[in-house]
């Protein structure tokens, strides 16, 4: 992994411009105690109105949040939105992919034995998204993680739920997805070859589901992780949150210098 440092040559042979792919939270927000008051770094959303703009940038915003609040946290019309990992695509006005429709009846059970079981572990914040539920515990003592990674275990190997979702964790929150093979990763691919198949993959992330994304991009593109992490399938990293906005600065730079050089 190596420090971005707004000094890297495109894999552009061939392509035509770019495309970006940002995950939300730790990436355009920085991580707060409270989900819902997270809120868009200063001066992102300039730089990326400026940038969706441009006739040969394609912008989307790809959250594990539910479609409807990353759409409400931008409220920029020509950037493409990803929910719930992927699942859930949304472009001016229309749905690009609605997957795994089937699997909100199994996620509102699950949703509601989380709520009722951890109802009494203080700071637990039980997000029900639809297509995916998430347990976040940033504001619980540590003391009591065993615990709720227990129940969270249980239930999703409860009768009904087993096999249909799948648990995986993150930075402070376990969650519970459709088990199918559908990612951030293939979300990504998907979007790029339907929309832009020439532009320059870039993707920035900081999570464990980022991984999926990383290693999908891996030969095609741009990987930046938030933060460096030795077993990262990414390319390069940068230090901070803080850091994203002069991140995405550098690249379009770097992209229009390219450009008019040609
Ligand atoms: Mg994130």
């Amino acid at each position: 992994m190596r420090h971005f440092n707004g000094n890297i040559i495109f894999k552009q042979k061939g392509r035509q411009g770019l495309f970006l792919f940002l995950d939300f939270d730790g990436t355009l927000s920085r991580l707060v105690a409270d989900p819902d008051r997270a809120r868009l770094l200063p001066g992102l959303k300039n730089i990326l109105k400026k940038l969706a703009r441009h006739p040969h940038i394609r912008i989307m915003i790809i959250s594990g949040r539910s479609l409807a609040d990353v759409r409400k946290r931008f409220g920029i019309n020509n950037l493409i939105y990803a929910g719930n990992h992927g699942f859930e695509i949304y472009f001016k006005k229309r749905y690009l992919l609605r997957k795994g429709k089937k699997y909100r009846a199994i996620v509102s059970r699950a949703s509601s034995l989380l709520k009722k079981q951890l109802r009494d572990i203080p700071g637990v914040i039980v997000e029900p998204k639809g297509l995916s539920v998430a347990v976040h515990f940033r504001n619980t003592p540590y003391s009591y993680l065993a615990v709720i990674k227990k129940t969270v275990e249980v239930i999703s190997k409860s009768t009904g739920i087993k096999n249909k979702l799948a648990l995986t964790t993150g930075k402070k929150i376990f969650e519970l997805r459709p088990h199918k093979n559908w990612n951030k990763g293939f979300a990504v691919r998907w979007v790029w070859q339907k929309m832009a198949p020439k532009a320059c993959p870039i993707f920035i992330g900081d999570d464990v589901t980022d991984e999926d994304a990383f290693e999908a991009l891996k030969k095609d593109g741009m990987t930046i992780r938030v933060g460096k992490k030795q077993k990262s399938a990414a390319l390069y990293y940068i230090k901070q949150t803080e850091d994203v906005v002069k991140t995405l600065s550098q690249i379009a730079q770097l992209f229009f210098n390219q450009i008019s050089k040609n």
